[in-house]
């Protein structure tokens, strides 16, 4: 019998699973994840901004599809690829005929000094959680301490993530004031970002309508300010000092370290994928989710953005073509067309662009409206996947 192993319950990883169960393979998949559970990865910035518990976005992967699928909870150190063998912490190494990498993204600080030890990223549970800390322990402090930076927040980057997480402190903030008697006036939240637009991905009016609406909320945006350094009490640009005791670091990521230490061809942990989403030279081998790199036609080839939505489509279409290796038939190509974007900004507001029935941009309140009205959740950038796992 083959063994297909599987590494990572991201978005990528949960969904091949669920697609290779469906296909009633005579195989054994093995599912590999260091934690027991499954994360929202796309609801972190809730988690570091207090307005959702971590229980909120994670369950078990334990009882997804228990009779067909193995879980092992490990944590994948390397992957002998020559010898078909993933390496595990705690475990014998684990042997496999086809390989699903999925192992999913982590914080990239690009060498800036001070970043790794002074930056709170939104890479995981863990990482959300402690960054929430971060900011309640600096807010609280405050009543004893008087030191303004600790009413000072420096978000750094204005990516997706921050602009997000932005929405949903600007929500919180008024309640933590009141929780803490803090003197609003004093509060102080800024957001450095490099490049020259604040979330490119949108239409310019749109993307314009979040960033008014954030800095009618408090928000002193940045912009062309490259980050030189982060200090334990500033982040730095070139000379200036932005002073605060709570420094998001949500600049970007990269694919998992496992990438760089298997020997893959990367850049930035991520792998150029071939179009069926197999690793040149290695036909059992898929790489999808934000450990992979697809080149999309439209955009000269560049690499699609890592996202969860994509992630879903790339695992439909590797899980497809390791069913086609294991019976003998021809891959497909990956296609994708992405169905919309959508940016909460806190729990009652938004911007989406929509392509599923015709191009339509959206703004406020009816953006959260439409979060929760659309069914098939795993079609647009706000996925649920317990909701996905069930449907189809
Ligand atoms: C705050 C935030 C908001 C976002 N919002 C959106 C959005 O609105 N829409 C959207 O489409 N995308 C969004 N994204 C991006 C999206 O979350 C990622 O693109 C997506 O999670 C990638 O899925 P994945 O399955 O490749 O990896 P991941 O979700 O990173 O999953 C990887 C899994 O592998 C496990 N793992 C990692 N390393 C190891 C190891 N060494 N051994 C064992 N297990 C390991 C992890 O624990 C995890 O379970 C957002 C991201 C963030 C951080």
């Amino acid at each position: 019998m083959k063994t297909i192993v599987i590494l990572g319950a991201g978005y990528a990883g949960l969904r091949a699973a669920k697609k290779l169960v469906h296909a009633k393979l005579d195989a054994r998949i093995v599912l590999v994840n260091k934690n027991p559970y499954h994360y929202e990865a796309t609801q972190l910035h809730q988690v570091a901004a207090g307005t959702k518990e971590p229980e909120d976005i994670t369950f078990d992967i334990r009882d997804v599809e228990p009779q067909k699928v193995e879980v092992l909870i490990d944590e994948v150190t390397e992957i002998d690829r020559a010898a078909h063998k993933v390496l595990l912490k705690d475990h014998e190494p684990l042997a496999y005929d086809y390989l699903l990498n999925a192992l999913g993204f982590e914080s990239e600080t690009f060498g800036i000094k001070g970043a790794e030890e002074n930056g709170w990223p939104l890479v995981d549970v863990d990482t959300a959680l402690a960054a929430r800390r971060r900011l309640e322990s600096m807010l609280a402090r405050y009543n004893t301490s008087h030191d303004e930076n600790d009413l000072h927040i420096v978000v750094c980057g204005a990516g997706f993530t921050s602009i997000e997480y932005l929405g949903e402190l600007v929500w919180r903030l008024p309640r933590l004031v009141k929780e803490y008697g803090l003197p609003e006036e004093k509060i102080r939240i800024d957001c450095i970002e490099a490049a020259p637009k604040i979330l490119p991905m949108f239409e310019p009016k749109l993307a314009q309508w979040a960033v008014k609406y954030l800095e009618g909320h408090g928000v002193n945006f940045h912009v062309s300010t490259p980050i030189t350094e982060v200090k334990p009490d500033a982040v730095v640009s070139n000379g200036t000092e932005y002073k605060a005791n709570t420094v998001i670091w949500a600049t970007g990521v990269r694919g998992s370290e496992v990438i760089a230490k298997s020997g893959y061809d990367q850049k930035r942990n991520r792998v150029i994928v071939k179009d069926d989403l197999s690793v040149e030279g290695n036909p059992n081998e898929f790489l999808i989710g934000d450990v992979s790199a697809v080149p999309n036609p439209a955009a000269d080839g560049r690499p699609y953005p890592g996202t969860g939505q994509i992630s879903i489509v790339q695992a439909d279409c590797a899980a497809a073509n390791v069913v086609a290796r294991i019976k003998g038939k021809p891959t497909k190509k990956f296609v994708y067309k992405s169905l919309g974007t959508v940016c909460s900004l806190g729990p009652h507001c938004g911007i989406a662009e929509l392509d599923a029935f015709g191009h339509m941009k959206l703004k406020g309140a009816v953006v959260q409206i439409l979060k929760k009205i659309v069914n098939d959740r795993s079609v647009l950038e706000m996925t649920d996947i317990k909701t996905m796992l069930e449907s189809n």
